[in-house]
């Protein structure tokens, strides 16, 4: 879910924020896969992604990422219902990803530091005592996205960071911020447009990652109707792309190794 500026300071402060997170604090790692990568990915996540999104990605041999903030469990919020422990297991079950996303699904431009990296153990808290699994290897930034220094304690935290962009992550990418093209309702990408992005990840043998919030008929503003995640997820199969999860992508990247124990190579 993002944060809307609404004022001229607002803007000018959120385009400072982004200039300083895209290029302080970088690590940069050449993308050598043998072939093009695409992951889809849901945040927050609301149930309609775990009982739509991640079978949508399933039905073309791929597998997905949900980046998860655990106190938002069966909550209602602005992208409908979260979803319960129960989703969280079958997904785990079914081959996807779990990532952090927060516990309290916090902005890092209005929270301390503190406050923020306090909420991402009590996730990694969380996935241990609820789901009895390690803490997420990846992390996405809730809302409004990176900031700096924040971005500096973060990835030290992860194996990569995910924000926005809308764009693609081609020849060298920032594991510490990488970028992903966001199919929600306001983001207002064309189709043709989404399919070209895919074409030249393709070209470009690049990481690609979609992202979005709940996946319904009559989605939200932060997210996509299922038939629009389908074809998205069609086209990606058909160029080729490894579908697969964030853990599974640098792998095919070479940038962790084949454990995906949180080793970077
Ligand atoms: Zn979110």
């Amino acid at each position: 879910m993002g944060a809307q500026a609404v004022s001229f300071g607002d803007r000018l402060q959120a385009k400072w924020h982004r200039q300083l997170a895209r290029h302080l604090d970088r690590d940069l790692r050449p993308l050598t896969g043998s072939m093009p990568v695409i992951s889809f990915t849901f945040d927050d996540a609301p149930q309609s992604a775990f009982e739509r999104g991640g079978d949508i990605v399933r039905a073309e041999g791929g597998s997905a990422t949900y980046f998860c903030s655990l106190g938002l469990l069966g909550a209602q919020t602005e992208v409908g219902r979260m979803a319960s422990l129960q989703h969280l297991q079958r997904a785990i079950h079914q081959g996807h990803e779990l990532g952090c996303h927060t516990y309290d699904h916090l902005d890092g431009w209005r929270t301390a530091q503190e406050t923020f990296m306090h909420s991402i153990e009590k996730n990694a808290l969380a996935f241990k005592t609820l789901l009895g699994v390690e803490p997420p290897l990846h992390f996405a930034y809730p809302k409004s996205g990176a900031r700096w220094p924040l971005k500096r304690a973060v990835s030290r935290r992860f194996v990569t960071c995910r924000g926005g962009a809308e764009s693609l992550n081609a020849k060298v990418a920032d594991l510490h911020l990488l970028k992903a093209c966001f199919l929600d309702q306001r983001a207002g990408w064309p189709l043709d447009d989404l399919r070209a992005l895919i074409d030249l990840n393709r070209r470009q043998c690049g990481w690609l990652i979609f992202a979005t919030h709940d996946v319904d008929p009559k989605p939200t503003a932060f997210g996509c109707t299922p038939q629009r995640l389908k074809e998205v997820v069609q086209h990606a199969a058909q160029s080729g792309a490894l579908l697969c999860t964030m853990t599974q992508a640098c792998q095919a990247m070479n940038l962790i190794d084949v454990t995906g124990a949180g080793g970077r190579n």
